[in-house]
């Protein structure tokens, strides 16, 4: 049996790919800032913090045994003109999605490698493709979560664990409807629908459908991908 992390798996496609994993068998536990009060596998931990993110791990390692899988889905969006964004802003947007996902393939490595197997599965996204006009931060941790995946997938190949990000077009999240809220998608949600070759915005369970392949035994021989899950925008 093999046990998993999800970051982020309170909502949005951290919450898909924790519900997909449970649906095939894993046993997974999640680390959000918000847990849910009433299960033992749901931990609250701010990403960016180690201590946190040790003691979040310990505790769900102590219920399940060996984390042998992390999906690192935990992630806030930032969107100003570079020249309005300060340093604090800056740091804050790189210290969680970039800084978190070092302290969680940190804390779950030892168990990878004793187990010599191990699977990890960064959210990226697409903006670090295209670029993105006041995501420059966003843009710049993202693209830095795709090249962590390649430089993590030749040093760990060695020891049996595969790393592979997924990076997200369009989905339909709270992150995303609240980016739309606040009229920061550049459009509507509806318009960039027809911006894309698929025609529809990316479901949740899109991304789940393809963190499941991944890790997955059949995809052993897949490590150091950016698989893009975007409907063939921004490819
Ligand atoms: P979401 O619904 O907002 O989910 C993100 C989760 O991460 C939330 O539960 C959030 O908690 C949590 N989180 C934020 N900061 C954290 C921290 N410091 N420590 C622990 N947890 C933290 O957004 P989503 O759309 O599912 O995003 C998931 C990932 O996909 C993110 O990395 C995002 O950048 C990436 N992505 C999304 C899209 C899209 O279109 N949706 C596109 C490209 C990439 P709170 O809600 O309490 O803040």
């Amino acid at each position: 049996m093999k046990n998993a992390i999800v970051t982020g798996g309170s909502s949005g496609i951290g919450l898909a790919v924790a519900e997909r994993l449970r649906s095939q068998g894993y046993h997974v536990g999640t680390v959000d800032l918000t847990a849910d009060a009433d299960d033992p596998l749901s931990r609250t931990a701010d990403v960016t913090d180690r201590a946190q993110v040790d003691s979040a791990f310990a505790a769900i390692r102590e219920a399940l045994g060996p984390i042998t899988i992390l999906v690192n889905a935990a992630g806030i969006d930032g969107f100003n003109k570079f020249t309005d964004i300060d340093f604090d802003e800056w740091r804050r947007v790189i210290d969680v999605n970039l800084n978190g996902v070092f302290h969680t393939i940190q804390a779950a490595l030892p168990d990878m490698l004793d187990a010599q197997w191990g699977r990890i599965v960064n959210i990226s996204s697409s903006s670090a493709h295209s670029g993105q006009p006041y995501m420059a931060h966003y843009v710049s941790a993202k693209s830095a979560v795709n090249g962590l995946t390649k430089s993590l997938a030749l040093e760990l190949g060695p020891r049996g664990i595969t790393v592979n990000a997924v990076p997200p077009g369009f989905v339909d999240t709270p992150m995303l409807r609240n980016a739309e809220g606040r009229k920061r998608l550049g459009g509507t949600v509806d318009d960039h629908i027809q911006r894309t070759p698929v025609r529809r915005v990316g479901r949740p369970d899109d991304i789940a459908a393809a963190c499941a392949f991944l890790i997955s035994e059949d995809a052993g021989y897949i490590t150091g991908q950016i698989l893009g899950v975007n409907g063939g925008r921004n490819t």
